[in-house]
């Protein structure tokens, strides 16, 4: 293997070597950001403290801090001396005094001639200080090991090279299932003829088609079964076709398939109405939000699993349906998991139902275990071997990472031979595509054809079915995609998968109390998963964009389900907008904690978003949609009614980005505190509207990085911001809020503001210090807030958050008017004479 890797590598050189500086160039990255959280954390404390008399806590935290400090910081730049390889910049004052000119040289060097503008939407796009070490560290490796020579991806012989070409490491194998070999190779010649043979005939190739008969006698004989099976056997498509056909449907009930995503319902619902020569919305149907194509003579209804359970409210015991198969278990969405809990309960009451719940991957037994030791019936995949690749070095930027790797693929491997790409969103495809056209258009007739096919969620229906069609003789497609085709979609003739890593999740913060959709690194399951895509039709190969350390070391094994990454007030609220009453009773398979249920419940009903009854109100149902923490949901409910609805939601995607918006080198301390202050005494009063100032001048600049620098706000925060900021858009439309602003008017802000916030009000002490009104704590404005350097400070502030280190911290604090508590949330207090 290591002759192998050797081979890959293009070179007789040390791969063990080249091996070691990936996984120690991450534990230096990782270094770096602790220091740089240390020093910022530090300085914030040295500031703060300066002068005053600290008690022999705060004396020895600050001690501790000062000593992890050294000792990491000592840690990270031990190796500076040895190979300048492992150097680093010194934080902050070498990423000010890098030239912002060879920064963007850098980036265009990686793109080649077009580069500079090729990033579409996103336009120029300048290095954090991270990026352009990264950036650096690869180009010296790169340097280091005479890798620009070794262009080509390991394998063949190439005619075409580019200039920002990736470099992997073939590392591991993925085994194949164990078929023995006349099997296989009947097997691959029959699929290789089903593009020319009927539907049928494809139907019975499938993996799932030899368990047919099995499959319906087993499901006879229990009423719960789990069925797990390779992603493309043919769960999805086929089972509820094979119950149709045994007859569960001649009683007039109906077989329904749930599916997390809704691409997946329509797609699949589109594929099988053909399978089964009927026209969509007849005989098979599907029923996603805002879209209902079913009739009365539906008999096979896909739908989202949110779907379904709004279908609860008005069928508790959904008697329409004689088969319910809840698909895609795997992902645990909220839906998913509350749909178990549901239907398990409904299973028990209704003999005559069928219930089958299906999954991707091996860990069945937690749904046999769920559903009372329920059988599970397995059907033996189909996979070819896939050879894993892992990068060398961390990638900076996995989009050009993913474009370069896929123009290297196409010119270099053989077709036929699909390419799929998952990347995290919408934009980003976009992105790509866009690269992806302009740098092949370039080329002309001197590369293949390159069909390329986007797919994610708002993906028009019309365009949905291309990725299912084969790429013209000598071209081949690339299908760009989201998480959807990890399992949810089966896309035929991938012989090759481009892995960044990464996908949006739904993620909250406990401790900043706010929820939103981030991009963030996948688990190793979703890794393995998404190389398996490679291997259905013949061997594949898989080209992961992180390090083989990463995969390793870094990444979870499994993803955490949706409802253990939720804040418990918005899964409550989601519950509740279910119509799902008895919450400390529900089977949850992984149950959240019931004080933390209890709790939640008071939360809401403060908000006003439950009535005394615990029922669910207009505001409730309105802030249910929104996927924020309920308190900044309702802030942007209540901006309706003052008028402010742009800015609040402006406000709302800047907290929900992240707190990292300033940044403060060191020596330009002071510079970088006024330009921070600036943005906080325009409109005054508080760092919600310092926000909103940030974000409404990075816009007017035309989101420019440059802007971004001069300021010292942190670019990827506020593209980060952005993104978030559209999606809000999307969400007013869905509640309708009509987008209205207030043009100036602070207070209309403040207010919405406090309409979702009035329970973190506090009031100044004699001694400074301020008192929460609430549960009369003892807290402090944070060093960071622009409220530190008002004089004299407000007698009210109410804060978004509070944070404890040395102390207990406010962030994010606006000055309020009292009278405001009681004019906004009066069921909350009461004046005090
Ligand atoms: P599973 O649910 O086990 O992952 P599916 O039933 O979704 O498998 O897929 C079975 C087969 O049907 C796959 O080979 C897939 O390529 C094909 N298929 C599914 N949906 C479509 C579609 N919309 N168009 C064309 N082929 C499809
Ligand atoms: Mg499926």
């Amino acid at each position: 293997e290591t002759a192998h890797r050797a081979e890959a590598m293009g070179r007789g050189g040390d791969v063990s070597e080249l091996r070691r500086f990936s996984h120690e160039e991450y534990l230096k990255n990782r270094a770096k950001k602790k220091v740089e959280e240390l020093r910022d954390e530090l300085a914030d404390d040295e500031r703060m403290f300066a002068g005053v008399r600290l008690t022999d806590a705060e004396e020895r935290e600050l001690k501790r801090k000062k000593e992890l400090y050294n000792l990491v910081h000592g840690h990270a730049s031990r190796d500076e001396g040895d190979g300048d390889y492992y150097r680093m910049p010194d934080a902050y004052d070498d990423a000010m005094n890098v030239d912002q000119g060879k920064r963007f040289s850098v980036a265009t060097r990686r793109h080649g001639d077009d580069g500079s503008e090729a990033r579409g939407s996103k336009g120029k796009k300048a290095f954090s200080e991270q990026e352009s070490w990264e950036e650096q560290q690869i180009r010296k490796s790169r340097l280091q090991f005479g890798a620009q020579d070794r262009r080509d991806l390991s394998v063949d012989k190439y005619q075409l090279v580019f200039e920002d070409a990736v470099e992997f490491v073939k590392s591991a194998e993925m085994a194949g299932t164990d078929l023995d070999d006349d099997e296989t190779d009947g097997l691959a010649d029959e699929i290789k003829v089903t593009l020319q043979r009927e539907l049928q005939d494809q139907r019975k190739a499938l993996p799932v088609y030899k368990f047919k008969d099995e499959l319906l006698k087993a499901i006879a004989e229990h009423q719960i079964i789990i069925v797990v099976g390779e992603t493309g056997s043919g769960k999805t498509t086929q089972i509820p076709q094979y119950l149709h056909e045994a007859g569960y449907t001649s009683n007039g009930r109906r077989i329904a398939c749930t599916q997390p995503r809704r691409v997946a319902a329509m797609s699949v619902a589109a594929r099988v109405a053909k399978e089964m020569g009927v026209k969509l919305g007849h005989e098979v149907g599907y029923a996603i939000r805002f879209e209902d194509c079913t009739s009365e003579r539906t008999v096979v209804k896909y739908m989202t699993d949110g779907m379904l359970l709004r279908e609860f409210l008005g069928e508790p015991d959904l008697a329409s349906y004689g088969v319910v198969i809840v698909d895609e278990a795997h992902e645990r969405s909220i839906s998913t998991d509350i749909l178990l809990g549901l239907v398990k309960d409904v299973a028990r009451f209704r003999p005559d139902l069928k219930l089958l719940i299906s999954s991707a991957t091996l860990n069945a037994e937690r749904f046999s275990d769920f559903f009372d030791m329920a059988p599970v019936f397995k059907i033996p995949g189909r996979r070819y071997t896939v050879d894993i690749h892992y990068t060398v070095a961390p990638e900076a930027d996995y989009v050009d990472a993913a474009v370069a790797t896929v123009l290297q693929l196409h010119v270099t491997q053989p077709s036929p031979g699909d390419i799929l790409v998952f990347l995290t969103g919408q934009e980003e495809i976009e992105t790509v595509e866009e690269i992806l056209r302009r740098r092949t258009r370039g080329l002309g007739t001197k590369i293949a054809e390159l069909v390329i096919c986007p797919i994610y969620a708002n993906l028009p229906t019309e365009l949905q079915a291309k990725i299912f069609e084969p790429a013209p003789p000598g071209a081949r497609k690339v299908v760009l995609g989201t998480n959807i085709a990890e399992t949810s979609l089966t896309i035929g003739g991938i012989s090759y998968v481009v892995d960044p890593g990464f996908c949006k999740v739904k993620s909250y913060s406990p401790r900043t109390g706010t929820e939103s959709l981030l991009v963030q690194p996948i688990s190793k399951a979703s890794a393995d998963q998404r190389a398996g895509r490679s291997g259905r039709t013949g061997p594949g190969k898989c080209f992961r964009l992180f390090t083989e350390h990463s995969y390793a070391k870094e990444m979870e094994d499994e993803t955490v389900p949706e409802i253990q990454r939720s804040n418990l007030a918005s899964v409550v609220l989601s519950l509740k907008a279910l119509g799902i009453n008895d919450l400390v009773s529900f089977d949850f398979m992984d149950p959240p904690a019931s004080e933390g249920l209890l709790r939640a419940l008071e939360d809401l009903f403060a908000l006003g978003a439950l009535n005394s009854r615990g029922e669910l109100t207009k505001t409730g149902r309105r802030m249910a949609e929104l996927p924020l923490d309920p308190m900044l949901a309702k802030a942007i409910v209540a901006s309706e009614k003052y008028g402010c609805s742009e800015e609040m939601i402006t406000i709302a995607s800047m907290l929900s980005a992240g707190n990292a918006v300033f940044y403060r080198p060191k020596d330009k301390a002071l510079i970088a505190d006024a330009a921070r202050q600036r943005f906080f005494n325009a409109g005054g009063g508080g760092d919600h509207v310092a926000l909103l100032n940030v974000y409404t001048e990075w816009e007017q600049s035309g989101h420019s990085a440059q802007w971004c620098v001069d300021h010292f706000v942190q670019s990827r925060t506020m593209r980060r911001a952005r993104d978030v900021r559209e999606q809000l858009v999307a969400l007013l439309e869905r509640v309708e809020i009509e987008r209205r602003s207030s043009a100036g008017d602070l207070d209309a802000v403040r207010k919405a503001i406090t309409a979702g916030f009035f329970r973190n009000a506090a009031q100044r002490r004699r001694d400074g210090a301020y008192r929460t009104v609430k549960s009369w704590r003892t807290v402090f404005v944070h060093p960071s807030s622009g409220m530190a350097r008002v004089d004299p400070p407000p007698r009210w502030v109410l804060y978004h958050e509070l944070v404890e280190t040395t102390r207990e911290y406010m962030r994010q604090v606006m000055e309020l008017k009292p009278e405001w508590l009681l004019e906004i949330a009066p069921h909350y207090y009461k004046e005090n004479n």
